[in-house]
């Protein structure tokens, strides 16, 4: 087994953060990355709203200078997935697909994951016209007729960076306001190629096996009017979930799955702590998460200080 200070879970701007804050404290840190690393800002292509990037960065970008930062600081990297941990047992014990390690603090922040309609008809489609990622997949969609699911910040981001690509961008939302941002509303509004039907939501996605998406019907829930309308692609935008399962035994959740966070960053295991949108069901934001990165890098030291003082 092998044995480290701190063991960070999760490679986004929060477990970065704390991993550069842990190294500066003069802590040895094991970054159990995650299957893919760099959590959601690696599928981001344009970050505007991270102080210190006045003409913006992209979110590849500044993941990898976060991890620079992190590795001058004396941290290490894994690129596994943690596939269990005892925090019942003193150090604690993180399992990463078969390697053991042992810690006498944890950081958790795992992030959180994009959410899909609940529709048998998606998991079918999933990857055959069906994504959650307009900057992993929006290439293959040139001159294609696309759907964005959601009326939030992330919706209206990925239909505005499939513009780049599609012949047309059509968000569909339950309601007749949209959340996202003042600004990104702007952005969208002013765009010539996109379109918002409001008040609908997705009944049923149309297509075969062998072609992937067709179509998608909709239903207006005001008016219960039923369209069939075609798409070549329909995206998500409904929201994230956080990538808590492995720790569900272990810590206290709450009844969406998040962290619960006393103090800053304490979970409800002493030594634990969380950051970023594993504890954050609010703000999710690249700045916020680092800052609670931070915190948690912080609140581990001062933990480690009273372990190694008692
Ligand atoms: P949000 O929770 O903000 O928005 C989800 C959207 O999807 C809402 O409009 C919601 O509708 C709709 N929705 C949820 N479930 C369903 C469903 N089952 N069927 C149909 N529609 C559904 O999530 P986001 O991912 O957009 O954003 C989360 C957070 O991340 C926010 O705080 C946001 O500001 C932030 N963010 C910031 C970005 C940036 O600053 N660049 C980029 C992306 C996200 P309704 O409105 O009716 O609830």
């Amino acid at each position: 087994m092998k044995e480290r200070d701190i063991i960070i879970i999760g490679s986004g701007p929060a477990g970065l953060t704390a991993a550069i804050y842990c190294g500066r404290a003069g802590h040895k840190s094991l970054v159990v990355e995650g299957v893919p690393s760099g959590g959601q800002l690696l599928t981001t292509s344009e970050v505007e709203n991270f102080p210190g990037f006045p003409d913006g960065i992209s979110g590849p970008e500044l993941i990898e200078n976060m991890r620079k930062q992190a590795e001058r600081f004396g941290a290490e990297f894994v690129m596994k997935d943690v596939t269990s941990v005892d925090f019942m047992s003193y150090p604690f014990k993180v399992n990463a697909e078969g390697d053991e390690y042992s810690a006498r603090a944890v950081i958790i922040s795992t992030g959180a994951k994009a959410r899909y309609l609940d529709i048998p008809s998606v998991e079918v489609f999933k990857g055959k016209g069906i994504s959650a990622c307009a900057t992993c997949d929006g290439f293959f969609y040139r001159d294609s007729i696309l759907y964005v699911i959601g009326g939030g910040d992330t919706a209206v981001e990925e239909a505005i960076f499939l513009t780049k690509f599609a012949k047309e961008v059509n968000i569909v939302h339950r309601r007749d306001q949209l959340r996202a941002e003042k600004y990104m509303q702007d952005k969208l509004f002013e765009n010539p190629k996109i379109h918002v039907i409001w008040d609908s939501v997705v009944l049923d996605i149309v297509g075969t096996k062998e072609s992937g998406v067709q179509g998608l019907i909709l239903k207006n829930v005001k008016t219960d009017e039923v369209t069939e309308r075609p798409a070549d692609g329909i995206f998500m935008g409904i929201g994230h979930s956080p990538a808590t399962t492995v720790f569900k035994d272990q810590i206290v959740l709450d009844e969406k799955g998040y962290i619960i966070c006393t103090d800053g960053a304490k979970t409800s295991v002493e030594g634990v702590f969380a950051a970023g949108d594993v504890r954050d069901p609010q703000f999710r934001q690249a700045v916020a998460a680092a800052g609670t990165g931070c915190k948690a890098a912080i609140e581990a030291d001062r933990f480690l200080r009273d372990v190694l003082t008692k």
